[in-house]
């Protein structure tokens, strides 16, 4: 493989809250290969013109549950009419709706309606991306989902973090604490038995499962050799962020509702937050989380799409930067922190989320000339072109 360079770029964020300016990139065999003044490039090689415009690492979506079948749009109707989250899950629909869909839909069929949003992700500068299990519920369907996962990371170019969400959701007609001794007998030495997951993750809320059974779960995961996390403190305040520094999580997820307390121990956990401000727009929620706060009290702060079809129907990074810059309270750069180097602590993916030499090349090149701008045009993409591992994937 040839050089191939980036010249003319204007703001280079290469991590840590560090953006330089006068900077050039060289790319040797997917690699970074040399990251400094313009003039000390070589004359060899194929050259890309970044037009003035910021240039940072590939972004990272640290949450996204974008492998389903089936259709919700009746729901965002009804939350438009009143109705919130809890009471659609009361009445049957939520989470379980899809969970019906995607228990009758093959592997092929799954791949088949994942690629879009892939694709959608792509073109908004995500090269690489957490994807959960979750809507299978059984041991058979949430292999399923996972082995669709695996498919998945053949087939387009960003790469995949698969997380085993098992207690997701109560199945229908299963008694809970049957199906939790399932996951904990027969479903997880599976997962971990054909590595079929690097997280294993539980939703605690009033309407899934308690901080007990995600504890046991969690415990279990852990010693199979699967990472964990939890969607915590997002409907209704639980002591899900103390539960999550307890347990050693990886990271916590949503936090809407977390108390001083628990962000605290979250910081001395060393727990990375994920927010997922579109869902709190979505579901008509307030508060957002408070990522100021987050930070002050020394938490790691992520960012995702959390893209999927109840809560997040989007694969739209720009809108989830904005409302965390509007609503979360944080600074355009920490946005972009938190969707480049903080994801991929979050996801404990090393090589990804900064631009150092040897990296792989993952890149995004932005028409926009700053942090500022990319949350000033609102929820629109202002990526020029993607590379994954030296690879021009999107644009041009
Ligand atoms: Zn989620």
């Amino acid at each position: 493989m040839s050089q191939l360079q980036i010249r003319n770029i204007g703001q280079l964020f290469v991590g840590k809250g560090q953006v330089l300016t006068g900077q050039a990139l060289a790319i040797d065999h997917g690699r970074v290969s040399y990251l400094g003044a313009e003039g000390g490039l070589t004359a060899r090689g194929d050259v890309i013109d970044a037009g003035g415009g910021l240039v940072s690492p590939g972004l990272v979506d640290a949450h996204t549950h974008l492998v389903f079948a089936g259709d919700r749009a009746d729901e965002f109707a009804q939350r438009c009419a009143g109705a919130t989250y809890l009471e659609i899950a009361q009445k049957g629909g939520g989470i379980l709706s899809t969970v019906r869909a995607t228990q009758l839909a093959s592997e092929k069929e799954l791949v088949e309606l994942a690629l879009p949003r892939l694709a959608a992700l792509l073109a908004q500068g995500v090269t690489t991306a957490e994807v959960k299990s979750g809507y299978g519920l059984t041991v058979d369907d949430e292999l399923k989902m996972l082995r669709v996962i695996r498919r998945l990371q053949g087939l387009q170019p960003i790469s995949l973090v698969p997380t085993l969400l098992a207690l997701h959701a109560v199945p229908q007609g299963v008694d809970r604490s049957a199906w939790v001794r399932t996951v904990l007998t027969e479903l997880l030495p599976r997962v971990a038995q054909d590595k079929l997951a690097v997280f294993c993750d539980v939703f605690v809320e009033q309407s899934a499962f308690t901080a007990d059974e995600a504890r046991e779960v969690l415990r279990a995961a852990r010693a199979l050799g699967l990472l964990p996390r939890l969607h915590v403190d997002q409907l209704t305040p639980g002591k899900g962020a103390e539960l999550a520094a307890e347990l050693s999580a990886v990271t916590a997820d949503h936090l809407e509702h977390a108390s001083d307390a628990g962000m605290r121990a979250l910081g001395a956990a060393g727990t990375v937050a994920v927010l997922a401000p579109i869902s709190t727009l979505y579901l008509r929620q307030r508060p957002f989380a408070n990522g100021r706060k987050l930070r002050d009290a020394g938490v790691s702060v992520a960012l995702c799409t959390n893209c999927n079809p109840g809560s997040a129907m989007t694969e739209n990074v720009a809108l989830a930067m904005g409302l965390a810059c509007l609503e979360c309270g944080l600074t355009p750069l920490e946005a972009l922190e938190a969707f480049t180097g903080n994801a991929a602590h979050a996801l404990r993916v090393q090589h990804a989320g900064h631009l150092r030499l040897g990296d792989p090349a993952d890149v995004v090149i932005f028409k926009a000339k700053s942090p500022a701008h990319l949350v000033w045009h609102l929820g629109q993409s202002e990526v020029r072109a993607v590379l994954k591992a030296g690879k021009l994937v999107h644009g041009g």
